[in-house]
């Protein structure tokens, strides 16, 4: 099947006086042409530096200490060879020229609020045109263009007008829209959207969402929507990964996850939403138990601490294993290796 980015036992650490945390600690996925990937965990669990990660924007004194993120970057339009190449992301200089080309071109991200993303002492058309014209052949007058009809494709309003407004002119919902059109204008084959509807009220973000799904098909970009939000998951996602204090504890398509899911963490998660979509916005807040500190992350299966089917004597010395429950649906869970459940049952004092 065609790939368009691997991650494989990423790490990404964070070296404090207090002591490392493991942000991401071993996770691996991948992401086909055109799909979108959820991924969803609590606060905390990784997802955000994950997509950092990828982009090679991990602030210090975090930095990636082990792992591959196999790129396949499609030839430039004009390009002789058209070969695909796969890069290592890892592998490259985050300042370099290569890197500097991907973030914004062929990889781009969206973020919760764009008031950080933006700068508030330029226009949002200069802020838009700056990336076109890093990554485009075109002049001043053709980026300008190329960023209304942008800003017009995201449903914003007299683009003719937004273009030479600041940030704080427009609305929360206008801004969003904004910045998925700076996001999009070179047409990347990947975009990392981190919670990008999450501060909006239902009805934005319902627009939002139908906005990003419309452009992807007509872009046919892929999507690794990162959300601590089932109900989002179940809209824009083909396929779901599971995060848990750095690590990922399921992956399923959204209909396996949704109907069948199988980490005890997973099931809490889906327990934890309200049935009718609603409330969605509550917290989730329905897990036993709090999430352990990032510096002492439990030995064992790193959810032992929450989790109401753990083995004692096991889950909390035993790493689980990935285990394929069927049709690539992946669980770290003990309760599904077979061969660790008979040999250590056996032998567990309990
Ligand atoms: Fe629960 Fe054990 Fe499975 Fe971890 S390995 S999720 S503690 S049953
Ligand atoms: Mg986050």
């Amino acid at each position: 099947d065609e790939r368009l980015l691997e991650v494989n036992n990423l790490k990404t650490y964070f070296f404090l006086d207090e002591g490392i945390v493991r942000a991401v600690d071993g996770v691996s996925f991948t992401i086909r042409p055109g799909q979108t990937l959820g991924v969803v965990g609590e606060s905390g669990c990784g997802k955000s530096i994950t997509g950092r990660s990828i982009l090679r924007i991990v602030d210090r004194p975090g930095r990636i200490v082990e792992g591959q993120i196999l790129f396949h970057r499609r030839p430039e339009p004009g390009d002789a060879s058209q070969q695909e190449e796969v890069l290592d992301l890892v592998q490259l200089d985050e300042n370099g020229s290569t890197m500097r080309a991907i973030r914004g071109g062929d990889i781009s991200m969206v973020f919760q609020e764009p008031m950080t993303s933006f700068s508030p002492v330029l226009t949002i058309g200069n802020q838009i045109m700056e990336g076109i014209l890093i990554h485009l052949p075109v002049d001043k007058k053709e980026a300008r263009e190329i960023a209304i009809d942008m800003l017009q494709r995201c449903g914003l309003p007299r683009p003719h007008q937004v273009i030479d407004s600041y940030p704080w002119e427009l609305s929360g919902g206008m801004r969003q829209r904004a910045m998925i059109a700076r996001a999009l204008v070179c047409r990347p084959s990947l975009l990392i959207a981190d919670e990008p509807t999450t501060a909006l009220d239902v009805t934005t973000e319902t627009q939002i969402l139908q906005l990003m799904q419309d452009l992807q098909e007509e872009l046919g970009m892929a999507i690794m929507f990162i959300t601590h939000d089932l109900g989002v998951i179940a809209e824009m996602a083909q396929e779901v990964i599971v995060m848990y204090l750095g690590q990922v504890v399921e992956r399923a398509s959204v209909l396996d996850l949704f109907q069948r899911p199988k980490h005890p963490y997973t099931q809490a998660l889906l327990q934890s939403i309200p049935r009718i979509d609603r409330n969605r916005k509550k917290r989730l807040n329905a897990i036993r138990g709090m999430v352990p500190s990032p510096f002492n992350v439990p030995p064992g299966c790193p959810f032992h601490t929450r989790c109401p089917q753990a083995i004692p004597g096991i889950c909390n010395r035993v790493t689980p294993r990935t285990v394929d429950v069927g049709d690539g649906h992946l669980v770290n869970c003990v309760l599904y290796d077979e061969t660790i459940a008979h040999h250590e049952r056996a032998t567990s004092v309990e």
